[in-house]
């Protein structure tokens, strides 16, 4: 069997949410318990999303993790480069070998032209979509004479490349996590594979990319769950086997109904990223679990356990526990709840484990406690006379 490599592909859209945090930690479970690579990419090919700071800030929290990639942007690899932006020469090769199939086509259409189609939808109540239904009135090198085509071509007129899905075909898809499912692509429209500017779309990146770095598993958020249709047609396309994938659940808000958003965070105070992010646009600071004087041993412990429960009913696991034990088959279908309780609960038994010299430096690095001036005798008898109370070092010692 070929070697495991597992990737963790974030885009640079902002922080890091704790559902990310989460994906790339089962990424990296799932590699180092098979023996295998985790490689770090970067999917930065919407320029309009991209957010300053957002990179960095994925690769210092990953560090904080204790996950250190095999290949990233950062330590380079065999397959290099892992940022998406930087690897245009290779996209370019391989548009142009879809499009020789029968996969892919040209659309001319603009922007303002696809608008106005949209409206004239809406004000019949029906949602427009560019598939096998409508693609034959659209402005495309489907419909359009091949000379016209060419014309349009050799005068650079703009244009994407979509995907030709298929008519009438009943797709048969594997996820490690939910078993086996089926989609009828009639239901699937033709994505744009290439934009105007050139730059492939998320999707035809991310299968380039996924085949040529030689990943085995994809293991990822539910989100993409939708897409997995249209990515497994474009292996085939291009004539390339498929790697296993594996679609994880949400993390759910404390009530249990819903996604695990910022704004539940703030209501009930408890950090929905990792690290603090500085917006850069608007200075606005998003609080992080670092800072908030968590330990990072007892962030993995809780952020793995949400979704995924070791054989023994163990809760406190190190990072090489998780290793050993870490299997894909037995992480929980159903979504797993968020509770601010359960985390502190983690933080306060991995407290309980440090030594009075180990949370000794830990209390000093406090400025309250520097200004007192006391001595590391006193300091201790603190110590050990409030920490079976405490939490956080940051709180209570
Ligand atoms: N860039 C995508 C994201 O940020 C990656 C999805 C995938 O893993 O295929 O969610």
């Amino acid at each position: 069997m070929s070697k495991v490599r597992v990737r963790f592909a974030p885009s640079p859209t902002g922080p890091l949410h704790l559902g990310g945090v989460r994906t790339a930690l089962y990424d990296y479970l799932f590699a180092k318990n098979k023996g295998g690579d985790f490689v770090l990419r970067i999917e930065d090919t919407d320029t309009t999303r991209y957010v300053e700071g957002a990179e960095d800030y994925i690769m210092e929290a990953l560090e904080w993790c204790g996950i250190i990639p095999d290949e990233s942007p950062k330590h380079g690899g065999p397959y290099a480069p892992y940022r998406q932006s930087e690897r245009r020469a290779i996209y370019n090769q391989y548009t142009e070998q879809i499009l020789k199939t029968d996969y892919a086509y040209i659309a001319f259409d603009t922007p303002e032209e696809l608008e106005s189609i949209r409206k004239e939808y809406e004000a019949k109540g029906e949602v427009f979509a560019y598939n096998n239904y409508t693609r034959n009135r659209l402005r495309n090198s489907l419909t359009l004479p091949e000379e016209e085509v060419k014309k349009l071509l050799a005068e650079n007129t703009p244009y994407v490349v979509r995907f030709k899905m298929p008519v009438d075909r009943i797709l048969t898809l594997e996820d490690i996590i939910r078993g086996t499912f089926s989609v009828n692509t009639n239901t699937l429209d033709d994505k744009v594979l290439v934009k105007n500017d050139g730059m492939p779309t998320y999707h035809f990146a991310n299968i380039i990319d996924d085949h040529e770095m030689k990943i085995s598993h994809v293991i990822r958020g539910e989100e993409w769950l939708p897409s997995l249709g249209l990515h497994i047609l474009l292996y085939e396309a291009m004539g390339w086997e498929a790697p296993q994938f594996a679609h994880l659940s949400l993390i759910l808000k404390p009530e249990g109904k819903g996604k695990l958003s910022k704004r539940d965070g703030d209501k009930f105070g408890f950090p929905v990223f990792p690290l603090n992010f500085t917006d850069p646009a608007t200075g606005s600071v998003s609080k992080g679990y670092r800072e908030e004087g968590y330990f990072p041993e007892a962030f993995i412990n809780f952020l793995t356990l949400l979704g995924w429960s070791p054989s023994e009913d163990k809760e406190i696991l190190s990072l090489e526990e998780m290793i050993q034990e870490f299997d894909l088959y037995k992480v929980h279908k159903a979504g797993a709840r968020f509770s601010k309780e359960k985390a502190e609960w983690f933080n306060q038994q991995y407290l309980q484990k440090k030594t009075n010299e180990e949370l000794l430096p830990l209390l000093k690095d406090l400025s309250e406690v520097q200004a007192t001036n006391l001595s590391d005798e006193t300091l201790l008898t603190i110590i050990s006379l409030m920490k079976e109370r405490a939490t956080f070092v940051k709180r209570y010692l």
